[in-house]
């Protein structure tokens, strides 16, 4: 088996039960994705829509394409014509609405996450968890969607080297999906995804009840373009 092959059984095999690898393959080659997707990999992530509607037609139909980067309201389009089944980076309510609405213009139901932002950098996007949790309190998150439909929340930690700092900005993500899971989202078994953890926190996010890690440089290795 190839290398990146050899990751994906490796990294499968020591993620705990319950947690759903996103292979995450932005900036390499659609030959690199068939490799992982040999080894028994569907499900992929990509953070440019551009790339991802490049790569896509070129791969196996049963991919579940997952797009997990910073998304502009003029490319939402696009990441939905492409097929993607989750988007894991709704950072505002107007990108919320507009994925909506361009996805009931497709004639599709598309997933998405919201994304919270704990970690210690700036640049991050997200809502904090005071926006997010005062946002569905107002009741206008819940309220069900023809075309979104929301099914957990996603999060990064500090890029950090401390193990504390992570545990604890991962454990605050994991307590803001209790929260939602247990309030405005109660009885909505779709909400149901964590989305946390790289290639470097990864061990540390599902012990903080990650459902999905996304791990880009342990599979594929160094960014090719
Ligand atoms: C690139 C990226 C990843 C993967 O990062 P690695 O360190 O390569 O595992 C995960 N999540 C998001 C949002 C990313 O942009």
């Amino acid at each position: 088996m190839s290398r990146i092959g050899d990751n994906i059984v490796r990294i499968t095999a020591q993620l705990p039960e319950g947690v759903a690898l996103v292979a995450v393959s932005k900036f390499h080659p659609a030959e690199a994705i068939a490799e992982a997707y040999e080894a028994g990999q569907r499900i992929f992530g990509e953070s440019r829509a551009q790339e991802l509607a490049a790569k896509a037609p070129h791969l196996p139909a049963d991919i579940e394409w997952h797009f997990i980067g910073h998304l502009q309201t003029n490319k939402v389009r696009q990441v939905i014509g492409a097929g993607t089944a989750l988007i894991h980076s709704i950072d505002s309510e107007h990108l919320l609405r507009m994925v909506d609405s361009e996805a009931v213009k497709a004639g599709r139901r598309i997933g998405v996450l919201l994304q919270v932002h704990v970690a210690r950098e700036e640049t991050k996007f997200g809502f904090t968890p005071q926006e997010l949790l005062g946002l569905a309190a107002s009741g206008s998150l819940a309220a069900p969607m023809q075309g979104a439909e929301i099914r957990g929340v996603m999060g990064m930690a500090s890029n950090v080297d401390d193990t504390e700092r992570i545990t604890a900005d991962f454990s605050e993500i994991r307590r803001v999906f209790d929260l939602l899971r247990e309030g405005p989202f109660a009885g909505r078994p779709e909400f149901s995804i964590v989305s946390m953890g790289m290639s470097h926190d990864w061990p540390i996010a599902a012990a903080c009840g990650s459902t999905h890690v996304r791990i880009g440089t342990a599979i594929f290795g160094d960014r090719q373009y």
